[in-house]
Formats: structure tokens, C-alpha cells, sequence
């Protein structure tokens, strides 16, 4: 009888809840430094006030008004910026080091949205590799305030029939022109944000390339369905060749060769973005022992599997001596070797990009083999500001500029009127970007998410060490 009482109260509760809006709550954090994401000084003794998600204020202390009923976080000595995007991302596809389609479930990729969070990436945008309930969690996500990372979709993306990319089993390949735009138009039909392409024969390893042909009745016909085309490229001349055809933007940094005042002509004439670097995907794979193995920051996103394979000699063995395929590196030693020299090529048109002021968001390929969800983007922004660039401009690059890239005005920046998509770190990232590590608190749309600090992957918290006051220093550049 109690059961059943407690039980019709609960449902009572429910049904109340169910009637009534949602309150539009306010909170307010207070005395914080803001970082405002657009690239504009910091300003220190500042508030903000978040009412139903949304920022409605964000000023000096002296100039805050807010209502009685809100809830006042006292931040006194720390760092507010905007949530992290991260530009390129595969979301659900592991399980510890292997790779298979049978893990994108939605319970895979919620966590692995869950993860993006922890580590204050509030928003990915994910390319190519998605099955179709996760259009179905974005448009839910764009009817409510998430807890979880914002997804930002291109569905299946376009791989040439035997060539490189994709995943299989997701992703159905395709050989002409003609299917090329018969699957544009499908993914338009599900309403995808972008259509991905994958032009590369993995260094010569794989005989088959999407043909220039194919690729442009991709674009073309991406552009007649008003969406935008993002290419995975490697190459110094498909780079150009697909700026030609109309690309919109690139998925990885040009890798074979130094970029040339031709591409980064081409590229800002038609203001085509480099969407994502991933200088950090270059790295991961050029490191016989990973730095950061024992770091806390990073044990705490992998499960246990991941990190005995990972810390297991192995890997390091596959790495230095190859031509072992270990499940915990991407390629066969006959491509590995190469990868020192990619990393830095990669690095050094990075930088000439920058230089010649391209546009570039920030953007990890994180979830496959050896990239981590989350771990990555801030792996990157330090890889960004190692390449020349401030902390300042690394920021900006992650979150109002990649903002810029999806098309979307109401995340990006820490401005009144966008969603409260926000990082509280305890130390200064325009100090040391590192500092980004140090995150105290996450929120999405106003709601306060648990951090890196305070989850574990696959093990309650309580089995991992360190926190945001005590957070290591990270890369060591
Ligand atoms: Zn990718």
C-alpha cells in the first residue's frame, strides 16, 4: 500500500509537471572573467544571466540586474568561454580499440555525446558516417535544451566504390556521376546539415580515387539542394581541383605537400574554409608512446580496454617496427612511417592558411581509432597555438568562427540572446591554452552537465584521479 501510494504520487507529480511550462528559470554566474568567443578582450568582473537557456545579459558585475527567484553562482577568479564546436567528428562507432558499425547504437553515441560535453565541446558537427536515428536525436535536440553535445549531421557521406573512406556498412559506395547525385538527393530528403565526400587513396595504398567527375556532380548537386559540401582531401591537386568543381570547405589540412599562393588564392576568392586541420589526428598517429597515457584528463574519456591496449607494448611495437595492423593504430606500417613528415606538413600549411587569412574553424576527426572524443579538441587548440597562432585566435577558431562555418547564429559566441552554451575553467586560456583543461563547469543551454572531472568512462568516478584545480599541464609543447 505505501508502494502504491508513493507510486500515484509520483505519477500525480509527472502529470503536474507535464501541464505546466517549463519554468524559464534564471541563473546568473558572477564575478567571472568573460572570454566571449569573437575574439574581443577579456572582461574580467563580469556577469552573465541565463533565463530558459538563452543569455539575456552579459556585462560588468556593476550593470547586473536579475530577478529575485535566480540562482546565483558566486565564480569569483574564473574563466568563462563559449562551448567548444568541434567541426569534424564520428560519433559511436567503438568499442575500446575496434572499430565496427554494430556499435553506433544510440546508447554508443549518447555517450560519446555525454563524453563532447564533459570535456566542454557543446557542439560536432559529424561527417559522414551517421545512420539515421541520429537525424532523428538532432531534430529532438533542436526541439528542446540538451544536455548532451548539439549534433550538426551529413548522414552518409559519398565514398568512391573500393576507394578510401566511409563506414562500412553505413555508408553505401557509389561509381558514377549519375549515383553521385542520387545519393546527394537522398541525404537531402533526410534533411542533412551537409553533404561529406572522401577524395584519397590513402597514399597510393588503395587503386581506387573518386574521380573529378563524380565529386563535381556532387557538389553541383549538393549546391542545387542548398546544402554545403565538405571533402576529405590529402592531396596538394584534388585541393584545387575541388575548390574548381566548387567545394565549400575541406575536412583535413592538404598533407603531401607545402600549400602554394594558387590554393590559397582559389581558397579565399571563393571563400572556401578549411573546416577542420585535425593536427591532432596527424599526431596521434606519428607518437610511438602517447604523452598523455597517464594523464587524467585522458584516462578519464577512455574505458579500460582502450587504455590497456593503448599502454600495451604492442602498440608501440606496431608503431616503431610495423608492418603489424595492431587494432589500436589505423594503418599498416607501409603508410605509418610517413606520418612524422604528415604531422608537420600538416602544421606548416596550417600555418600559411592562417597567414594568408583562410578561413578555419576547428575541427578533431575524433572517434575513430587513436582520436578522442572530446580529448581531441583541446589537443588541438594547443596544436593550433604550437602552429602560431594566440590562444586567443584558437578559441575563436573553435567556437565563433566554426559557428560561422555550420550556418548557426545562436551558438558560437557569448552574446545576449544566444543558447547559454558555455566553459567555466578555474585558469586563464589565454594565459596558457592549456588552461582549457581545467574545466569547472559545462552548460548547454543553460543546463549544468557533469564535467571530465566529475565522470569516468565505463567506471564510476570514484576510480579516477585528478580535477579541474589540479589539472596537468597537458601536451608538452
Ligand atoms: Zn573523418
Amino acid at each position: 500500500m505505501y508502494h502504491l501510494k508513493l507510486g500515484a504520487a509520483a505519477l500525480f507529480a509527472a502529470a503536474v509537471s507535464a501541464l505546466l511550462p517549463a519554468a524559464a528559470e534564471t541563473t546568473v554566474l558572477t564575478n567571472v572573467t568573460v572570454i566571449d568567443g569573437t575574439g574581443a578582450a577579456a572582461m574580467p568582473n563580469s556577469a552573465i544571466v541565463m533565463t530558459g537557456g538563452k543569455i539575456t545579459f552579459v556585462g560588468p558585475v556593476a550593470a547586473l540586474k536579475a530577478p529575485k527567484d535566480a540562482k546565483v553562482e558566486d565564480m569569483s577568479g574564473k574563466f568563462v568561454m563559449p562551448g567548444i564546436i568541434d567541426a569534424h567528428v564520428h560519433i559511436g562507432m567503438m568499442h575500446d580499440v575496434t572499430q565496427d558499425e554494430k556499435y553506433e547504437t544510440p546508447e554508443n553515441v549518447n555517450t560519446d555525446l555525454k563524453q563532447y560535453a564533459a570535456y566542454g565541446v557543446t557542439t560536432v558537427q559529424v561527417l559522414g558516417t551517421d545512420k539515421d536515428f541520429v537525424l532523428d536525436l538532432r531534430n529532438q535536440q533542436r526541439k528542446t535544451r540538451p544536455t548532451m553535445a548539439r549534433v550538426f549531421s551529413a548522414g552518409q557521406g559519398a565514398v568512391i566504390n573500393g576507394g578510401y573512406g566511409g563506414l562500412v556498412g553505413v555508408t553505401i559506395p557509389i561509381s558514377t556521376p549519375e549515383e553521385g547525385r542520387k545519393l546527394v538527393d537522398e541525404q537531402a530528403a533526410k534533411g542533412v546539415d551537409f553533404i561529406k565526400l572522401w577524395v584519397d587513396d590513402e597514399r597510393k595504398t588503395i587503386p581506387v580515387k573518386m574521380p573529378p567527375a563524380v565529386s563535381a556532380a556532387i557538389i553541383d548537386e549538393a549546391h542545387k539542394k542548398h546544402l554545403r559540401a565538405v571533402a576529405h582531401i590529402f592531396y596538394l591537386d584534388d585541393a584545387k581541383e575541388l575548390v574548381r568543381e566548387g567545394i565549400d570547405g575541406f575536412g583535413h589540412m592538404v598533407r603531401d605537400q607545402a600549400v602554394d599562393a594558387e590554393l590559397l588564392d582559389m581558397m579565399k576568392a571563393k571563400g572556401v574554409w578549411m573546416v577542420s586541420s585535425t593536427l591532432s589526428r596527424e599526431m596521434a598517429y606519428s607518437l610511438a608512446i602517447m604523452p598523455w597515457l597517464n594523464d587524467p584528463f585522458f584516462t578519464r574519456g577512455v574505458t579500460p580496454g582502450t587504455l590497456e591496449a593503448l599502454r600495451g607494448p604492442a602498440r608501440e611495437k606496431a608503431v616503431v617496427l610495423g608492418p603489424t595492423r595492431f587494432p589500436g593504430l589505423p594503418y599498416e606500417k607501409k603508410v605509418f612511417w610517413d606520418m612524422d613528415r604528415t604531422v608537420f606538413q600538416a602544421l606548416e600549411n596550417y600555418q600559411a592558411m592562417v597567414k594568408a587569412g583562410v578561413n578555419t574553424g576547428m575541427g578533431t576527426d575524433s572517434g575513430p581509432n587513436g582520436r578522442f572524443p572530446g580529448f581531441n579538441a583541446h589537443e588541438e587548440l594547443q596544436m593550433e597555438v604550437m602552429a602560431g597562432r594566440s590562444p586567443m585566435d584558437a578559441i575563436t577558431s573553435a567556437t565563433s568562427d566554426n559557428a560561422r562555418w555550420l550556418g548557426d547564429k545562436s551558438i558560437g559566441s557569448i552574446e545576449a540572446g544566444k543558447w547559454a552554451d558555455l566553459v567555466v575553467l578555474e585558469k586563464n586560456p589565454l594565459d596558457d591554452i592549456r588552461n582549457t583543461e581545467t574545466i569547472a563547469a559545462v552548460y548547454i543551454a543553460g543546463n549544468s552537465v557533469p564535467t571530465i572531472w566529475q565522470t569516468c568512462r565505463d567506471r564510476p568516478a570514484s576510480a579516477c584521479t585528478g580535477g579541474s584545480s589540479t589539472a596537468p599541464p597537458g601536451m608538452p609543447y
